[in-house]
């Protein structure tokens, strides 16, 4: 036996690891398995290579535990280590073995594909264990096998061992403190969420399968009885979706690798796409985009990010662009840097291209959607207009591009492009300063009056609601210069879109002033503009509106933006239609009493009609009309 003494910057590493990684112990398992992994992929690497000429046998990575004794071994079958090596990969940890080996095989095809960028890699073993043993036979042609043995120390031993089998054997003797690692739902819960998607067999102890007895007996039915089965239980799928060809894969595949990566979801998502890029970084993955839900905060941050197959977190938020945190999938890239703090990779380059580009390629798939199936395209709009919405505000590249598949629906249910929208009402609806008005309800039930008002009048009237329509609008105007949107009930018809001809008024400056302090007498100053207006004789007598200015500001002020000018006042104004026949009888009406009263009525059908009649001068006014009866 020898003794030695692991490279001294080690003596410093190892408090940092235990310290870093702290919170985060579970890892360990994640490390050992994929350097298992990479040793067994490398041995398959070499054997089609020619340079190993013995018999690859069953690669596979067997995690093996042992509670009595408290000891936790990761067995691969791999390339193994010879004593020099480990003295080069293991006792001096600066000098890693995955860059010595990817200098050798620069170039070859796969090679990029077995380096584990980990970093901290085998010793973050000694976060939870009191002792290691590296038990190795290399694949090389007289190699003989070792021990090797740490109890985090920077002193070790090594020994020569009688191992028939060509591969390594990671046992940790597991610390007091660290105790959880003994038990078997604790390793199976770190194997699920790390190493379900990895490219070699993992086995973790064995599973019961229901199977057709094997001796054909017989159950009182008549059917073949079925009997459990013990069979080594697998914890991998060692070739997920995205890594396969899209041609290769049917939408119900797409599916079932949806339902694989989110076990609990029922819903099947709208549609996916299939990234695979290899320059100028390397990325493969799957978006799916789902159906929005009610409450969006549970299907926020779903993408998985894995390196080589190697789950390393859910956490994209600076790899995906804000507006695409709602898209499910998974995202794999060994370009992306993994053990980084979070400034870090928002000033990463590559981790930006990365997100510029899966953006293009979303904007891309949406714009082929809507040109190769409108109809379906549409079918989807409800779903997808958040994502087209959101990243038309967030992002400018995404806003170019979704120029082109945006959509309106006006309250018919017909969907136009902005385009073809604006040749639709271009006619009637532009203005005196020549912009086209897009009249638009939020909700066609409780702004029925408007909209039947302006239907009557041949205009077409859009539905555009969802919580960030109202700053989506207002981006599509700075967008188009000659557009404009505004809500049916924001102003009187003639006002929303002016024309140069004027309605002659009834009402004479003294009928005005007359009228002006009893209509003062029933509504509140403060939240009432009275105004005398010239409309049609078939407009409703009053009409109460908010400005869409006042109702934009206010709708901003509930998301929490726009702070700037405080608490802004929830306004109206109280349009009073100078032409209607009744206000001219109000004019001819007798006493003030009776003025009043007829005031007080017509007031409060056009607060009604606006829901903004409510509690007691609601019933007063229900009281009141029944009498009327
Ligand atoms: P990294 O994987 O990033 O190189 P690690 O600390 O995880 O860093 O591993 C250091 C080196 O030790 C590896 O590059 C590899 O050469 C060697 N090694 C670790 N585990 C094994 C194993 N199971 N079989 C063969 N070699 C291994
Ligand atoms: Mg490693």
């Amino acid at each position: 036996m020898k003794t030695g003494k692991i490279n001294v910057q080690t003596e410093n590493i190892f408090p940092i690891i235990k310290k870093f990684l702290y919170s985060d112990h579970e890892i360990f398992l994640r490390e050992l398995v994929s350097n298992a992994v990479d040793a067994s992929q490398k041995l398959r690497f070499l054997s089609t290579n020619g340079e190993f000429k013995g018999k690859l046998g069953e690669l596979k990575v067997e995690v093996i535990l042992d509670s009595e004794n408290k000891t936790l071994t990761i067995r691969d079958h791999g390339i193994g280590m010879t004593e020099d090596e480990i003295d080069k990969y293991i006792n001096q940890i600066a000098f890693s073995g995955a860059e010595e080996f990817v200098e050798k095989y620069k170039g070859k095809e796969g090679a990029e594909q077995i380096i584990g960028h980990f970093g901290l890699g085998f010793y973050s073993s000694f976060m939870v264990a009191d002792k290691v043993q590296i038990r190795t036979l290399s694949h090389k042609k007289g190699a003989k096998a070792v021990q090797w043995e740490s109890n985090g120390s920077p002193e070790f031993t090594i020994e020569d061992i009688e191992k028939t089998e060509i591969g390594t054997d990671i046992v940790l003797y597991i610390s007091e403190e660290s105790k959880e690692f003994t038990e078997k739902g604790r390793i199976q819960g770190i194997l699920d969420k790390y190493c379900k998607f990895l490219s070699v067999a993992v086995f973790f102890g064995t599973k019961t399968e229901y199977i057709d007895d094997p001796k054909g007996e017989k159950d009182e039915n008549g059917k073949v009885k079925r009997v459990a089965n013990e069979i080594p239980n697998q914890v991998n799928n060692i070739a997920p979706a995205w890594t396969k060809k899209p041609a290769d894969l049917s939408t119900e595949e797409y599916n079932s690798f949806y339902r694989e990566l989110y076990p609990t979801t029922m819903e099947s998502p709208l549609f996916h796409i299939h990234m695979n890029v290899d320059y100028p970084f390397n990325l493969t993955g799957i978006l799916y985009f789902p159906k929005i839900q009610e409450n969006i905060e549970v299907q926020r941050n779903k993408i998985n990010l894995y390196s080589n197959q190697v789950f390393i977190t859910d956490n994209v938020e600076q790899i995906v662009p804000e507006f695409l945190t709602l898209l499910h999938g998974v995202i794999d890239s060994p370009d992306i840097p993994l053990n980084v703090s979070r400034s870090y990779l928002q000033s990463d380059s590559n981790v930006k291209k990365i997100s510029s580009h899966i953006t293009k390629k979303v904007a891309d798939k949406l714009a082929s959607m809507y040109k190769n199936d409108r109809k379906d395209f549409e079918s989807k709009w409800e779903d997808l207009k958040i994502f087209v919405q959101y990243g038309t505000l967030s992002d400018d590249k995404f806003s170019e591009k979704a120029k082109s598949f945006s959509l309106l629906k006006n309250t018919e249910g017909t969907y136009f492009s902005i385009e073809e929208y604006k040749e639709k009402v271009e006619t009637l609806q532009k203005d005196k300063d020549d912009k086209v008005v897009m009249l638009y309800t939020n909700d066609p039930v409780e702004q029925f009056g408007f909209v039947k008002k302006a239907k009557d009048r041949g205009y077409d009237v859009l539905h555009i609601d969802g919580p960030i329509a109202p700053h989506w609008i207002a981006k599509l105007e700075q967008t188009y210069e000659n557009i404009t949107f505004s809500r049916v009930d924001a102003d009187t018809l003639d006002k929303l879109i002016q024309k140069d001809e004027e309605i002659p008024s009834k009402l004479s400056k003294e009928d005005e002033e007359a009228l002006k302090p009893l209509f003062e007498g029933v509504v509140s100053k403060d939240k009432f503009t009275i105004q005398f207006e010239s409309m049609n004789a078939d407009d409703a007598p009053i009409i109460i509106t908010q400005p869409e200015f006042i109702r934009r500001m206010m709708e901003q002020q509930k998301m929490g933006g726009g702070g700037f000018m405080g608490a802004f006042p929830d306004m109206h104004n109280l349009m009073i239609n100078g032409n209607h026949a009744k206000i001219q009888e109000i004019l001819d009406t007798k006493t003030d009493k009776s003025k009043k009263s007829k005031i007080k009525q017509l007031t409060d059908i056009a607060l009604l009609s606006q829901g903004l009649l409510k509690g007691e001068a609601l019933n007063q006014f229900i009281e009141r009309s029944i009498e009327k009866v």
